[in-house]
């Protein structure tokens, strides 16, 4: 019986999107997958410059920390602004007291000014990617702590795909990609098998038709907001963990609709199986064992316990021994402030996004 747990980490996030709640509605409703990136997140990336994306990150790690998650791995894409927009989340996150592991997602999906959704396999890298894999090297050749990141197979050609292996490789890093989130990139089983090894990441694996070496990590409330299918993960022999795909950071309520969804798909599973996904992410930050947080429930270290109720609150975060959050307060900044400034950040991408 506690009240206390390690950090939380979330293996997925996407730190730009934070300011997309309130976002000018699209002129047509999406009726797919595809249909919602196109209208509503690659509408959203050009938009960014890197000032909205400081206060954007800013406030997805301040919300983070504040739910007990004192750590996040970011996949970051802001076309419009490549060049250094890894050390601005950087910057936010480590001024807000996150820890973070990041990286760019880099497409092929922007040819000059012209965006493709669908992408032929051996049409030559776009300057667009190659500005992203830069990013991703001159951020980690720098020190920075991150991946390499890639969109997903469907949007880039398999030279960006190899590059981007490459690179990974030679910065002793995996590569971080979204696979088979929706049909439209069922082929990514097939593309990146003889290319993923154990350090990379595969988000969501919805409709991944084989093995691939990796941690797959699952995002069940974007799964099912975005209507793509049940990844069902326990079908697979690797390590699995969860992440939000950019709706929050608050893991103990992913891990707690991760477990109803299992359920639902089958009834002989426990919240054990999807307590040990909540953990399976502490291998990229060793640190976080370090990190304490005190929740407003007394037997948080009970699977069984936490998956039936709903509602427990963050009380204190300790990131290694020093207290961040008291009471539900962040003490080393200002939550008001992070709002107001994210807040005004939020007014002028709206206004971006209106024009378009
Ligand atoms: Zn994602």
């Amino acid at each position: 019986m506690s009240f206390e747990t390690r950090g939380l980490v979330c293996a997925h996030h996407h730190l730009y999107s934070s300011l997309a709640r309130g976002m000018p509605a699209p002129d047509v409703t999406p009726d797919s997958f595809l249909s919602i990136l196109q209208n509503v997140w690659w509408k959203l990336d050009v938009a960014l410059d890197l000032e909205t994306l400081y206060w954007s990150a800013a406030l997805g790690a301040a919300e983070a920390l504040c739910n007990g998650t004192t750590a996040i791995i970011d996949h970051h894409e802001s076309p419009m602004a490549i060049d250094g927009s890894l050390d601005v989340i950087a910057d936010a996150c480590s001024m807000i007291g996150v820890k973070a592991n990041l990286s760019y997602g880099v497409t092929d999906r922007w040819d000059g000014a012209t965006l493709r959704s669908k992408v032929s396999p051996l049409s030559p890298m776009t300057d667009g990617a190659a500005r992203g894999l830069r990013e991703n090297e001159r951020f980690l050749r720098a020190g920075g702590r991150g991946m390499v990141g890639v969109h997903a197979s469907f949007t880039c050609t398999d030279e960006t795909i190899e590059s981007a292996a490459a690179l990974a490789e030679t910065m002793n890093t995996g590569v971080h990609i979204h696979v088979a989130e929706g049909l439209d990139d069922k082929d990514a089983g097939a593309r990146l098998q003889d290319l993923a090894n154990d350090k990379w990441l595969l988000i969501h694996a919805v409709h991944l038709d084989r093995d691939l070496q990796g941690t797959i990590v699952h995002n069940p409330r974007s799964n099912m907001n975005n209507s793509v299918g049940y990844a069902n993960p326990v079908r697979f022999t690797n390590d699995v963990a969860l992440g939000t795909d950019g709706i929050g950071a608050d893991m103990l309520e992913e891990a707690r609709l991760a477990y109803v969804r299992l359920r639902e798909s089958d009834v002989t599973q426990t919240p054990e199986t999807v307590w040990q996904w909540l953990r399976n992410a502490d291998k990229f930050f060793p640190e976080i064992e370090k990190d304490t947080v005190t929740w407003s429930y007394d037997q948080t270290d009970s699977p069984w316990h936490v998956a039936f109720t709903p509602g427990v609150r963050c009380v204190d975060v300790r990131v290694n021994g020093d207290l961040v959050v008291e009471n539900g307060k962040p003490t080393r900044f200002d939550m008001n402030e992070i709002r107001t400034k994210a807040a005004e950040a939020a007014i002028k991408l709206h206004k971006k996004l209106a024009l378009r």
